[in-house]
């Protein structure tokens, strides 16, 4: 598929820039947080620095088959994910204007990692 036409399967809700815990010991999936990566732009919901993001920011992954069909970074109301299986079950809805910027977090901090866990996320990936 050209490069154009898989960027508009996104339908650009900015879920798989929010931060994750794995708790898989304790939950079924990954646990995604009330917290941002940086570059985030919580109004549009679009990168700040898109075309350099791999540059700029060596943690981010691209949303590749890999990530689509084999891990739980992203929610399964992705569009990537909904154009191959379908219409999600639990649509991850986020007020990502009521997250906060990961610098701003203190990730040694159990207890305010703790405070952040979206509970619901738990339902977001269970293809
Ligand atoms: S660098 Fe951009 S695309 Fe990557 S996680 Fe951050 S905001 Fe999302
Ligand atoms: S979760 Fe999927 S649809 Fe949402 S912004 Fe990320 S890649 Fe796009």
């Amino acid at each position: 598929m050209p490069a154009e036409e898989y960027e508009k399967i996104c339908k650009q809700c900015g879920v798989c820039c929010l931060c994750k815990m794995d708790l898989r010991p304790i939950e079924t999936s990954t646990m995604f947080l009330r917290v941002h990566c940086a570059h985030l732009d919580v109004k549009t919901k679009r990168c700040n620095i898109y075309a350099n993001r791999f540059r700029l920011a060596p943690d981010c992954c691209k949303v590749d088959m890999n990530i689509i069909l084999h891990s739980d970074l992203i929610p399964d109301s992705c569009g990537y994910r909904e154009y191959i299986f379908g219409p999600a079950k639990n649509p991850a809805v986020v007020d990502l204007e009521n997250t906060c910027p990961e610098n701003q977090v203190d990730f040694d901090n159990p207890y305010e990692i703790l405070s952040r866990i979206i509970n619901e996320s738990k339902n977001w990936t269970q293809r």
